[in-house]
């Protein structure tokens, strides 16, 4: 029997139990995916989410620590929640995520008003957490990484949208990049059933998903460690065969482990997208080996050929990365020649972060703030001259998109009102803005484009 005092320390807690969240996601994919799952705990313990933080006795805060700014980012938000917690002394604050497993327990000596902190692995646990540190008093910490898949109940998941979803195929990485925190932050890589990630695709699909969006660090080293061992060009065969779903597309795609057999089975698709993310993060051999890479410049661009070839106006995007550690202006200028060489359609630029704990920490000839924003600057100013210069090809083209979504971002400089634009993407992934109606969502329509906003382009309902 449970003693009485306990039973009342039980009720108080359960008294206490916040009952509206407010969850704030930082970072990639990965972490938007975990946020479903979050957002999925919670509300299958009664929790409701709302707007703003003002209105929330829980607020969640999903981290990235791939780069010092955008640990800065999370550190300052955190700090700006200390007059609600000032206000509220019922509110709790919690910390997940990579920066979690990052700092550890020092994080309660950067961010002192956290009273939860949990890891990628921990997610299912948030609801003890929150018990253990109203029935103790004593703010908690779970950051241990698990051996296995700790998520496989998709239809608890509370999704973004509901055109495209994100499915995870496996976890953490076994790549030891030397600049990268994510072996250390995630763990070692993990696959994940086939049957599993099926299913989840297969729930998808009854909820009215068009599209998913298969993720890890490295899918095409995906089956490693699974019995039967299976490859991620089967998991897409088993994935295409899933009714309702018309566009499979995944990333990220490591160059070294990208195989013929992907290629084949991309170009024997109807599903999976002519879109393909290959980080290639500098185009200086040198530089290569020292980040550990596994691959030459040479290597990634014979590929590249390869697949351009079988794959007719496929669309890349990649990862560059500038001022690592020794980088000199020849390499600079080598990483420009590629970009001029391949002219990627969409790009993710970095300046090098230094980690803590990671070997490029320790190597020589580290480059200076100036210098690495002037490379990545003018890095910049290349690749908007290349998307500008395709973009302006694609006027006057018909093309097809998914519609996904009303456009929230700022239209007042393409439309008058600046109100009812729609958005969608096409197949080789450029997203296209129009005007039309909620209804459009989901489905498949064509688009004449007239014109071009950033990185987007302009089009009308055909
Ligand atoms: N696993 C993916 C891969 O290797 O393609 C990438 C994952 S990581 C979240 C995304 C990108 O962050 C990397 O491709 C790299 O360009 C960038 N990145 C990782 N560590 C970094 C660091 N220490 N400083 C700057 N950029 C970094
Ligand atoms: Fe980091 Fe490299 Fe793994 Fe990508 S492949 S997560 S960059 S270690």
């Amino acid at each position: 029997m449970i003693p009485m005092e306990n039973l009342n320390i039980l009720a108080t807690v359960e008294d206490k139990m916040p009952s509206k969240f407010k969850l704030v996601t930082f970072g990639c994919q990965m972490n938007k995916y975990d946020s479903e799952k979050m957002n999925g705990v919670l509300v299958s313990r009664g929790m409701v989410p709302v707007e703003s933080t003002e209105d929330a006795d829980l607020i969640l805060v999903n981290t990235c620590s791939i780069r010092e700014k955008a640990e800065n980012k999370v550190f300052s938000f955190i700090g700006r929640l200390a007059d609600l917690k000032q206000n509220n002394k019922n509110l709790l604050i919690g910390l997940g995520g990579c920066m979690a497993t990052f700092n550890k327990e020092d994080i309660f000596r950067k961010a002192p008003n956290l009273d939860i902190v949990f890891g990628p692995d921990s997610i299912q646990k948030i609801p003890d957490l929150i018990s253990q540190r109203l029935a103790s008093g004593r703010k908690q910490i779970d950051v241990g990484l698990s051996d296995e898949i700790t998520w496989d109940s998709p239809e608890q998941f509370v999704r973004e949208n509901g055109v495209t979803g994100w499915v995870g195929i496996m976890k953490g990485c076994d790549n030891h990049c030397t600049y990268c925190v994510v072996p250390g932050t995630r763990g070692r890589e993990i696959s994940r059933p086939i049957e599993s990630v099926v299913n989840e695709v297969k729930d998808l699909a009854n909820r009215g998903f068009k599209e998913v969006y298969l993720i890890g660090q490295n899918v095409n080293s995906y089956g490693k460690g699974l019995s039967p061992e299976v490859t991620f060009p089967d998991l897409l065969r088993s994935v295409e065969k899933v009714e309702g779903i018309s566009r499979i597309r995944f990333m990220s795609s490591h160059p070294k482990d990208l195989t013929e057999e992907l290629i084949d089975v991309m170009k024997a698709s109807r599903k999976i997208c002519p879109s393909l993310h290959l980080p290639l993060q500098s185009g200086s051999d040198e530089v290569l080996e020292r980040m550990n890479r596994g691959y030459k410049v040479s290597e990634y661009l014979s590929k590249l050929d390869k697949i351009r070839e079988a794959i007719e106006g496929i669309s890349i995007s990649s990862d560059l990365m500038f001022g690592f550690p020794g980088e000199t202006d020849e390499d600079y200028q080598a990483t420009c020649d590629v970009m001029e060489k391949v002219r990627f359609d969409s790009l993710f630029l970095f300046n090098y972060s230094s980690r803590s704990g990671t070997p490029a920490s320790e190597h020589q000839g580290h480059i200076s703030r100036k210098v690495s924003q002037e490379r990545f600057n003018n890095a910049l100013i290349l690749h908007k001259s290349i998307i500008a210069e395709k973009n302006r090809e694609m006027e006057g083209r018909k093309v097809v998109v998914l519609c996904e979504d009303t456009y929230n971002g700022n239209m007042k400089l393409h439309s008058p009102d600046g109100k009812g634009f729609m958005y969608g993407r096409t197949r080789e992934n450029t997203m296209v803005l129009f005007k039309g109606e909620r209804h459009l969502i989901g489905q498949e329509i064509e688009i004449n484009i007239y014109g071009v906003a950033g990185y987007n382009l302009l089009g009308n309902l055909v």
